[in-house]
């Protein structure tokens, strides 16, 4: 579903992704770990269109992301969810707001988000939180709005960025549940970055490892686990 095919991404005189070969399956709950400064943020950004790789091409569901008009970029990361390690919410905003933001910009009418919105409360847990200010939630609850607006327009794909790595333990193991229970009742194919094995431990089917720009391996999570 997700082809990353010999990708690199060079700043200046740093190749912060180098000649990166990843093939993503569908339904795939897929780590990418790696040392602060392997690349995975910036390969990430690739994903997310945030970029665009100096070589290389990024196929998602048989569209070559690499080779789009600006207008079809806009369109391209609707398919796309991301979260954020520090939630990147709007402080401004109620948490019912944060979520219909996202829906708005997307050209969905009133109707559709009077309906979608308490949807995606319910979905994380937060319906009695909508009228709540993002300064007034815990760092779970933040990440769980965060959540809710990510998949808001049903996006595909959902791209985690140190998703739970501003959070304590108990509160990380509750975020990575919930992003289980959406890869498996919306068969959303899941992409998180992380440096935290124990993260990759619990939920994903599959790591690579970054290291200096270069993916230098690719396991199978079960497999990795079950030899001691
Ligand atoms: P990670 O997410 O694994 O910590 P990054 O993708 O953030 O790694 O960074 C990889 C390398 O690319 C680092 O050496 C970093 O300094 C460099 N880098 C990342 N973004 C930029 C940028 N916008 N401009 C210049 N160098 C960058
Ligand atoms: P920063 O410049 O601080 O990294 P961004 O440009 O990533 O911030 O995000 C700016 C705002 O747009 C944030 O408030 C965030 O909520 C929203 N945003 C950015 N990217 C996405 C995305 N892929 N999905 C949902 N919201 C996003």
């Amino acid at each position: 579903m997700i082809d990353i095919v010999n990708v690199t991404k060079t700043y200046k005189d740093v190749k912060a992704v180098d000649q990166v070969d990843l093939k993503i399956q569908s339904g795939e709950i897929f780590g990418i770990i790696g040392y602060s400064g392997a690349g995975k943020s910036t390969l990430l950004r690739c994903l997310n269109l945030l970029e665009r790789p100096t070589a290389g091409q990024i196929v998602i569901n048989k569209k070559d992301l690499t080779a789009l008009t600006k207008q079809e970029v806009r369109k391209e990361r609707q398919k796309i969810g991301m979260i954020f390690q520090h939630f990147h919410l709007i402080s401004s905003k109620k948490v019912y707001d944060n979520i219909a933001f996202s829906l708005k910009a997307a050209g969905k009418s009133k109707e559709e988000i009077q309906k979608r919105v308490p949807e995606l409360l319910e979905m994380v847990g937060l319906t009695d939180r909508a009228d709540h200010y993002p300064a007034q939630l815990s760092g779970g609850q933040k990440q769980r709005v965060g959540i809710a607006r990510a998949l808001a327009n049903e996006p595909k794909v959902l791209l985690c960025d140190e998703a739970t790595s501003a959070l304590d333990p108990t509160t990380t193991a509750s975020i990575l549940q919930l992003l289980k229970k959406i890869n498996e009742t919306l068969g959303i194919t899941i992409v998180l970055i992380t440096h935290e094995m124990e993260v990759v431990r619990q939920i994903c089917h599959r790591v690579a490892v970054m290291e200096k720009g270069r993916v230098i391996e690719v396991n199978d999570v079960y497999e990795l686990f079950a030899n001691p």
